[in-house]
């Protein structure tokens, strides 16, 4: 199945919240604000009234959409951390949290998810003083994620780096504005990573 190609917003009105799937415009003309309702008739009427597996299944579908990530690449995601030490849920939003491509919007060298997938897997990052155009290289502490030099002056990195003052940087991450460089201070905690996905509910509807 390919990447959806349809209106972002609508993904927002279908999960009933803000997923700032687009940049500057979720900041300050969102439509969502003006137009919640979900998508189709059919959903107006019962947004309420989801089951237990309809809830897991659109808090899954949610953290797909937020983080850009297919239904194999999220399964890969989720057998990953259930190998791992502690809590899966938790495991799993980490491991989500550690791509590149999000690391790269939360430090604010793009301003989507979106455009940073974009713009990493055309080349514009070191990570560590290596090229990477993986989005879904995952980052570990202490990595330096840099703007490659003659990247440093394009507008959208410019921009987004502008918006992000609005956002502002995720705490587990350091960011250096003058030399568009970031650090991974540390991998985050579930109370570092804000986001409205209730993990534990994935959890669950993968145990069946
Ligand atoms: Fe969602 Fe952004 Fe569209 Fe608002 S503008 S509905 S946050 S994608």
């Amino acid at each position: 199945m390919g990447r959806y190609l349809g209106p972002s917003c609508r993904l927002c009105r279908r999960e009933g919240e803000k997923l700032f799937l687009k940049s500057e415009r979720c900041f300050n003309k969102c439509s969502f604000d003006r137009r919640s309702n979900p998508p189709g008739e059919r959903h107006r009427k019962s947004i309420a009234k989801y089951s237990d597996y309809g809830r897991q299944l659109r808090q899954k579908q949610k953290a797909k959409r937020i983080y850009g990530v297919f239904e194999k690449q999220f399964k890969r995601y989720f057998k990953n951390a259930e190998r791992q030490k502690g809590i899966t849920g938790e495991n799993l939003l980490r491991i989500l949290e550690t791509r590149l491509d999000n690391v790269v919007y939360r430090l604010g060298f793009a301003s989507s998810r979106n455009e940073a997938r974009q713009l990493v897997s055309h080349n514009h990052f070191f990570v560590n003083g290596k090229r990477v155009n993986i989005p879904s290289y995952l980052v570990k502490a202490g990595d330096v994620i840099q703007v490659r030099e003659r990247s440093q002056q394009m507008d959208r990195i410019r921009q987004a780096l502008e918006l992000v003052q609005q956002r502002g940087v995720a705490e587990w991450l350091n960011l250096d504005p003058e030399r568009k460089q970031g650090v991974v201070n540390a991998i985050p905690t579930r109370e570092q990573i804000s986001t409205t996905i209730q993990e534990q509910l994935i959890v669950e509807l993968y145990s069946k």
